[in-house]
């Protein structure tokens, strides 16, 4: 059995793992962590919760450890992004809690707040940025971020940042990093641009999976209620009465839903909160900790943030709506079932839905199974109907 003692780790990262309860690494930390010591670039193909924090982190801070570099003013020697302000600032606090034993420094540049303090945390250089690409991209433009000292280059969730239109301006970046660096690219699906991103930005890259290409986490205990538009708010306070469950995060495609579901539940007494692009880092930032401490028993959200939620033990995901780009769905149900834990994902299924239903079935290949025997059942055909099939051949006599 591999434990991190095989790997060549500082003492002090291996104190800090055995601080922090990481024993065993995960499949894709025992894939990526000595690939990466060696210095090859990387294509891991890893879903949210996997580990791949560690993966990615380790090394790097093993190499800034063991071997000390002086920083220019406004330089760095990786550079992490990641689409989320909850991504980035987990990122961060995980690399803290790796390198807490050692003297690597790390900094969080994101958008949402005001650039000042990034700014000067970038002053006199600093080992590892963290950053959502368009702050970084804003600050690398104005001079305050100068990359001739990067050694590591990291996209983490690199598909969700190229949905957020960003493909350009990480190619921008990596056109200006030096020569000689290591780039990791971390994706949880694998469309054709993030092939051809990997293609433009990565060099003879070791590639690691750890579960097939947007399978869903198979500990999750998947379901669908079919229902009546109208009765979805009904059915959705039918199902908070399992009080068997106390962390639960439901998703809304849009933010007037998120809206409307959190009135709902606040009306119905069930303790709430919401984490949405409209609102600022302090109310997200509020909302995760009252969650996380159980102050709230649920939190509902849009897509945007179910990528950068790394809250353990939230043993149901209620998709309030299916979403319409089918990979969210993985990401959203990754929220349960983190570092291999079990959960349990419900869908809510109106007419509406039934098309993005068949979406997502067809790309975790399977179908999910449906509860019918619920107050506010209502029957849908579930496939498209077939064309019927046309006779050509010759009639029998
Ligand atoms: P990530 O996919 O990096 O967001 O990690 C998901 C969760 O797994 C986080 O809560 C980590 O703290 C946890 N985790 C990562 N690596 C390990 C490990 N080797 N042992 C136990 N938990 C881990």
């Amino acid at each position: 059995m591999v434990d991190f003692n095989s790997f060549k780790l500082s003492k002090c990262i291996q104190d800090a793992l055995v601080d922090i309860g990481h024993v065993k690494p995960t499949p894709i930390q025992e894939k990526s962590i000595p690939a990466l010591l060696e210095g090859r670039d990387l294509l891991g193909i890893a879903q949210t919760g996997t580990g791949k924090t560690a993966a990615f982190s380790l090394p790097m801070i093993e190499k800034f450890i063991s071997n000390e570099v002086k920083l220019m003013p406004n330089h760095c020697r990786a550079i992490i992004l990641a689409p989320t302000r909850e991504l980035v600032t987990q990122i961060n606090e995980s690399i803290l809690s790796f390198s807490k034993k050692g003297n690597v420094r790390s900094t969080v540049i994101m958008g949402g707040v005001s650039s000042a303090p990034q700014v000067i945390a970038l002053n006199e250089g600093v080992d590892i940025v963290v950053a959502t690409p368009g702050r970084f991209i804003d600050l690398m433009e104005q001079g305050f971020i100068k990359l001739s000292q990067v050694e590591t280059f990291v996209l983490d969730e690199a598909d969700m940042m190229l949905d957020m239109g960003f493909y350009e301006g990480v190619i921008d970046i990596a056109s200006k990093l030096p020569n000689l660096h290591q780039t990791v690219l971390f994706s949880a699906t694998m469309p054709k641009e993030i092939e051809t991103l990997a293609n433009q930005i990565l060099n003879k890259p070791v590639k690691v999976e750890v579960a097939a290409q947007s399978s869903t986490v198979d500990k999750i205990e998947q379901s669908v209620y079919f229902t009546l538009a109208e009765n979805k708010n009904y059915l959705l306070l039918s199902l908070l009465e399992d009080k068997t469950k106390s962390r639960i995060i439901i998703f809304c495609k849009a933010k007037y839903a998120v809206s409307e579901v959190v009135e709902l539940l606040a009306r119905s007494d069930v303790s709430v909160g919401e984490i949405h692009s409209n609102l600022t880092q302090g109310q997200r930032n509020k909302a995760i900790e009252d969650f996380t401490s159980g102050a709230i028993r649920v939190l509902v959200a849009t897509d945007i943030a179910s990528r950068g939620i790394d809250i353990n033990d939230v043993d149901l995901v209620i998709n309030y709506n299916m979403p319409e780009d089918a990979t969210y769905y993985v990401h959203r149900i990754g929220r349960t079932a983190r570092a291999g834990r079990e959960g349990v994902a419900l869908s809510l299924c109106s007419e509406k839905d039934l098309p993005f239903l068949r979406n997502v079935q067809k790309l975790i290949g399977k179908n999910i199974s449906q509860v019918l025997d619920h107050p506010f059942h209502h029957d849908y055909p579930l496939s498209k109907p077939k064309a019927k099939k046309r006779y050509k051949g010759r009639r029998r006599r």
